[in-house]
C-alpha cells in the first residue's frame, strides 16, 4: 500500500483514514496482544518525538533533519505503514531501530525497515531471544536482528537529541531496554507498561515479576517529575502514552500479585488454587481478558516464589 506524501503530512496528528490493517496469521501474533485497531495512526508528543499505533507494541519515533530514530517495528504491514510516514516526514535514512525487546509484535517489521535503516540495537540478550522464538514459532527466515547491543547502558547524542538505553535487569523479558529521549524528556517503556490491564510476563524468555516492580520504582526515580512515558500496550480505551502515576500504578499492581501470591502459598494454598482467581483485590477493575491473563501472572509470580 502507498500513500500520497501529503496524506501523512496533512493528518500528522490524525487518523490516516480507511487504512485497514489486515490480521496476520497466528504465528506473526504476541501473546497477550492487543485487538486490531481500524487505522494506523502518527502522533506528536514532544519535541519531535512521537508515536505510531498500528497493530501490535507501540512505535516511538525521533524525526527531526539531524537524525530519525526508531523504536520497535510492530508487523510488517503495518511496519510498511509506518515507514512510508517516516519517509513522508523526512528524505533521511533512518539512522537507527532500537527493539525495546525481542516479542514479534515489536519486532517482526525489523525485515521491513532493514533495508532503510544503518543500525538496529537492543539489548545484548535480544537477538537470541528472538532467534529462539522465531524458530520455535517456524518464522526464522523472516527475522531481522539487532547488528549492535549493549549490557546495561547506552547513551549517544543524535542530532539534537541525546539518547540513553538502560537495562534494569529481568522484567518482562530477559531482555528489556527503556529507551529515553532526553532533550524531549520522553521515555520509551517498551512492555514493562502494560496500562490498567494484565500484562504478560514471558518467564521462560526471561522475565522476574520481583524485579519488574524494582524497575518501574527505578526508572520514575530516573526521570523527572513531567516526563511523558510511552507504553508498549495499553487496556482498549486508553492511550498508549502517560506519566509516572501509570508506572507507579504498575508497580502497585505487583505488589498486590506478590501479596495475595505469598499469601496463598503461606496458607499452603496448590498452584492450581492460586491461579484460579478470576479478579485481583485493588484491581478487580482490570478485563481479565484473555481469560486466563490473570492467571499467567499469578502462574509466574508463584512460580518465581517457590523457585520452580
Ligand atoms: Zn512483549
Amino acid at each position: 500500500m502507498r500513500y500520497d506524501r501529503r496524506t501523512f503530512i496533512t493528518t500528522s496528528s490524525m487518523a490516516v483514514a480507511g487504512t485497514a490493517i489486515a490480521r496476520l496469521p497466528l504465528w506473526a501474533q504476541a501473546p497477550a496482544q492487543t485487538p486490531p485497531p481500524a487505522v494506523a495512526k502518527f502522533e506528536d508528543v514532544r519535541r519531535n518525538v512521537g508515536i505510531f499505533t498500528g497493530r501490535g507494541g507501540t512505535i516511538g519515533w525521533l524525526i527531526t533533519p539531524e537524525a530519525v530514530v526508531l523504536v520497535d517495528s510492530q508487523f510488517p504491514d503495518t511496519a510498511t505503514l509506518c515507514l512510508e510516514g517516516v519517509k513522508s516526514r523526512s528524505k533521511r535514512q533512518i539512522d537507527l531501530l532500537i527493539n525495546t525487546h525481542h516479542h514479534g509484535d515489536h519486532t517482526a517489521g525489523n525485515i521491513v525497515f532493514k533495508p532503510e535503516t544503518a543500525h538496529i540495537l537492543a539489548h545484548e540478550n535480544v537477538p537470541a531471544l528472538q532467534k529462539k522464538s522465531a524458530e520455535e514459532r517456524g518464522n526464522a527466515d523472516q527475522q531481522a536482528y539487532a547488528d549492535q547491543t549493549f549490557g546495561e547502558t547506552w547513551d549517544q547524542d543524535i542530532g539534537h537529541e541525546r539518547l540513553q538505553l538502560r537495562h534494569y535487569g529481568p522484567g518482562h523479558t530477559g531482555g528489556d531496554a527503556v529507551v529515553t529521549f532526553a532533550k524531549a524528556n520522553v521515555v520509551h517503556m517498551g512492555d514493562l507498561v502494560f496500562r490498567a490491564r494484565h500484562p504478560f510476563v514471558d518467564r521462560p524468555g526471561g522475565a522476574s515479576v520481583r524485579n519488574w516492580l524494582t524497575t518501574l520504582e527505578q526508572v520514575v526515580k530516573a526521570h523527572e517529575k513531567d516526563t511523558i512515558y510511552i507504553f508498549g500496550h495499553a487496556r482498549e480505551g486508553l492511550g498508549v502514552s502517560g506519566t509516572s502515576a501509570d508506572l507507579t500504578a504498575m508497580h502497585d499492581y505487583f505488589s498486590a500479585v506478590l501479596d495475595y501470591v505469598q499469601k496463598g502459598i503461606a496458607a499452603g494454598q496448590s498452584r492450581d488454587a492460586i491461579i484460579a482467581l478470576t479478579a485481583l483485590p485493588k484491581f478487580e477493575d482490570y478485563p481479565n481478558s484473555p481469560a486466563t491473563a490473570l492467571a499467567g501472572v499469578l502462574g509466574v509470580a508463584y512460580d518465581e516464589l517457590t523457585q520452580k
